[in-house]
């Protein structure tokens, strides 16, 4: 039913890049025929999922929706994608994204953009709008997405779906092709909290392949949706970050945040409002880190090991190759960011901006450390306006960048937040997403809180 959902209305909406109709059909009947055995089987076995693109899949193509892996057939699956396997899921196929996960639009992508089904005039955030496009569109009940700088729960929110950024390291990086190591987290998405919580239990887990896992045991988040969905929030403390309004929020986004406030108060959380200075400076931070490792990242892509080579006719030096591959490979935002990243790391310059932002950095986890003393979680909008019209910011860098203005401190201080659907903005119809935000490795606060709002 949802590959035929699929083939109905991915003509309009584009969230995928590669359907894998054979591979998903081999793996329901292999769960049809474990259940028939009487086998015992995981809570989502035969349950279907889209596959951000930009994890591997053996023998199915990746591309990172960049031209230069076009025609790479990985090798080998993500520790993300093994595990899906094992426990029965369904992976219907790939999503569109930005290239190399760098947006909040996926109008990044070098195949085309992705179109949000609410409005097929209007982004569905990124870089993970496929994932999150296909969920709203019900080609798919479950998806999976990365979070660099807010690229689950952006799209999340403007496509009224649940968003989770796990902490850093409670989900393997091994087979995630690399944007910014530091930063890079993959998490669940799906149309409710518990199912997120379900998917997320599948995912999660140590694992050795991956330097930066945390070795602890995955945070209970199933058995807290489950307690969330009873409503009571009585004694809990919540912290409304100051930063997160003002300027630049939509009245429809500000007014369904006030309407969420009231509404947790009355399941009996207790609010109050903090103040988190250098979150002010999280944006700029994080458009130094994440190009800086950008830049690091990418050089792997030489025209030598995967996808792309052009110009190889025997004529040309192997740097000519490398380069013609890469100038005809990369898109214009990828080299955008190489070029700031390889200019912040050179010497002379890498203490005034690298150095610079890792201190921020610092301010920002200790600025988190404070609140979490006063409060269990803290809240805020997932995004400072609902998803606007493809084509509206993508000439003005700083304008797409704003976007992740709320979602980038997470990310600079490794710990969870997720978005969680707050109902249609009163301006405009679209939906509005409410971020929360937990300590490290306290996820499951995160999921209590979603489930009794949602
Ligand atoms: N939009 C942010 C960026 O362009 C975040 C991307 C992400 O989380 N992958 O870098």
């Amino acid at each position: 039913a949802h590959l035929n959902r699929i083939a109905e209305t991915d003509g309009k909406v584009h969230a995928f890049l590669h359907v894998d109709t054979e591979g998903a059909l081999a793996q329901a009947r292999k769960v049809d025929e474990a259940v028939k055995a009487g086998e015992k089987v995981s809570a989502l076995a035969g349950v279907p999922l889209a596959l951000k693109d930009v994890m591997t899949t053996e023998g199915v193509p990746t591309t990172v929706g960049s031209k230069i892996l076009e025609g790479w057939i990985p090798p080998y699956d993500a520790t993300v994608t093994r595990k899906l396997k094992e426990a029965g899921v369904v992976i219907l196929g790939k999503t569109n994204m930005d290239e190399f996960a760098m947006g909040s639009s996926t109008e990044n992508s070098a195949y085309g953009p992705t179109h949000n089904p609410w409005d097929l005039d209007r982004i569905p955030g990124g870089s993970g709008g496929g994932s999150s496009a296909a969920l709203a569109s019900l080609q798919a009940p479950l998806a999976i997405g990365t979070d660099t700088g807010g690229s689950i729960r952006q799209p999340g929110a403007v496509t009224g779906t649940v968003g989770v950024k796990p902490t850093y390291g409670g989900v393997s990086r091994y087979g995630l092709v690399a944007f910014s190591s530091s930063l890079d987290q993959a998490g669940p998405c799906a149309r409710t909290v518990l199912d997120a919580a379900l998917l997320h239990e599948i995912i999660a887990g140590y694992d050795e392949m991956d330097s930066t896992s945390i070795n602890a045991p995955v945070p209970p988040v199933v058995a807290a949706a489950r307690e969330g969905l009873n409503g009571d929030l009585s004694g809990l403390r919540i912290g409304v970050v100051t930063q997160f309004s003002g300027e630049g929020y939509q009245q429809g986004v500000a007014r369904s945040f006030e309407a969420a406030v009231s509404q947790l108060k009355e399941l009996g959380a207790e609010i109050a409002d903090v103040s988190c200075p250098s979150f002010d400076y999280a944006l700029p931070a994080y458009y130094l880190i994440a190009p800086s490792e950008c830049s690091s990242n990418l050089a792997r892509f030489d025209a030598m090991r995967y996808g792309l080579r052009v110009g190889d006719d025997g004529t040309r030096s192997t740097e000519e190759v490398m380069s013609l591959t890469r100038e005809a490979g990369f898109g214009p935002e990828v080299k955008r960011r190489i070029m700031i990243g390889t200019y912040a790391l050179s010497s002379g310059y890498y203490d005034a901006y690298y150095g610079s932002a890792q201190k921020v950095r610092t301010l920002i986890t200790q600025d988190f450390a404070k609140a979490f003393e006063k409060f269990d979680v803290l809240i805020s909008p997932t995004t400072p306006t609902t998803a606007f019209k493809i084509g509206e910011r993508t000439d003005d860098p700083m304008a797409m960048y704003q976007a992740d203005l709320c979602t980038i401190p997470a990310n600079l201080a490794g710990t969870p937040a997720m978005s969680v659907p707050s109902g249609l903005s009163d301006e405009d119809g679209m939906p509005v997403g409410l971020q929360i935000m937990a300590p490290a490795l306290q996820d499951h606060r995160m999921y209590r809180v979603a489930a009794a709002y949602e």
